[in-house]
């Protein structure tokens, strides 16, 4: 051998050792999607030797493969020739491959980033695409874990711990937001204030947490009576306040009748004794009229607050005129 083609030699040799030895994976595919090139990398992930990779149809090969989406990226890397990406957060792999990686035992399979990259032949012809995997499990684990927690978070900044409702915080919020809503829509909703009543009674008969106890009956009711398009949250102490979207003050007098008739039948039981409870109600649809969402809040109240002075344990209405 020459002087000269031993150095191309070597060349070839480290050049090779490296594309082997690379963490990153490194495929070859033609137009008819063989396999020309499949490193050590992609061995020791797929358990799939090189020797049974090349020439191989890289859909025959990986049956489960997006085979739609990995065409489409190809034929553009072919037509454009340019390189293309996939990142994990809109793919999150191209080939599906065990998770092996220590401190991210939670993900079932590795994250990939990957480029396609066009390759020419010795006529400047775009013939092949070399694709590199990028094993980015470490990264999306610890990206998807911080979503979770600030989830989590948002989940328990918006709870109230006793009743697992929505606080009076974010409930608060979500009213601002129907209230706009109907400025924008003409859509009626309508607002219902619930007070339990006589409840400082309940605590000091049976003790704080039958009063506890008891509040959580009315809460569990209240949801199960509840659409789901129906906001409810707990406003104050034993108060409870929700928004019946879409729905007219009288259509409100169904859900707050049936509701006050299930407090009422209700059997509450606290260490061995019996505990009854009833509810008063305020009903007040939406009007074009009010200027702010507090105002509906007030009119709410305004009805409540005659339920209670008619003798409690029934539903008022409060209309705009009494304003
Ligand atoms: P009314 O029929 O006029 O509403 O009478 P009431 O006794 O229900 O009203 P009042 O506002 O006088 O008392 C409310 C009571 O609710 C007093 C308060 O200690 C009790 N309370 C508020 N929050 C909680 C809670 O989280 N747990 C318990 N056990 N009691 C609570
Ligand atoms: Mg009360
Ligand atoms: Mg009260």
């Amino acid at each position: 051998m020459q002087l000269q083609e031993q150095d191309q030699f070597q060349d070839f040799h480290w050049m090779i050792e490296m594309l082997q030895t690379i963490d990153v994976g490194v495929v070859v595919l033609n137009k008819e999607y063989q396999i020309k090139s499949w490193n050590g990398f992609m061995e020791n992930h797929s358990g799939i030797d090189s020797k049974d990779a090349i020439d191989a149809c890289i859909f025959v090969l990986f049956k489960d493969m997006d085979e739609f989406w990995l065409r489409h990226k190809a034929d553009t890397v072919f037509k454009l020739k340019n390189h293309a990406f996939s990142i994990w957060e809109q793919h999150p792999y191209i080939f599906k491959f065990k998770n092996n990686r220590p401190i991210t035992g939670v993900a079932e399979f590795m994250y990939q980033n990957c480029t396609f990259i066009p390759i020419k032949d010795l006529r400047g012809e775009i013939d092949k695409i070399a694709i590199l995997v990028y094993d980015v499990t470490d990264t999306a684990v610890n990206k998807l874990e911080a979503i979770k927690v600030t989830e989590e978070l948002k989940q328990l900044s918006r709870t109230d711990v006793l009743t697992q409702m929505y606080n009076r915080g974010y409930w608060e919020e979500t009213l601002v937001g129907e209230f706009n809503r109907f400025a924008r829509t003409n859509r009626v909703s309508s607002l219902v204030m619930l007070d339990i009543d006589h409840f400082k009674k309940v605590n000091d008969t049976f003790g704080h947490q039958a009063g506890d106890a008891a509040l959580k009956m009315v809460a569990n009711t209240l949801t199960q009576t509840l659409r789901d398009t129906d906001i409810a949250g707990r406003y104050g102490g034993e108060e409870f306040s929700i928004i019946l979207v879409d729905t007219d003050a009288k259509s409100s007098i169904v859900f707050c009748e049936r509701l006050r008739k299930v407090i009422e039948k209700s059997e509450i039981y606290y260490a061995g004794k019996q505990i009854k409870l009833t509810i008063s109600l305020g009903i007040y649809e939406v009007h074009t009229k009010l200027s702010t969402y507090n105002q509906w809040i007030e009119g709410a109240d305004a009805a409540l607050f005659e339920a209670k002075n008619s003798g409690r344990n029934q539903t008022k209405i409060y209309k705009y005129k009494d304003h």
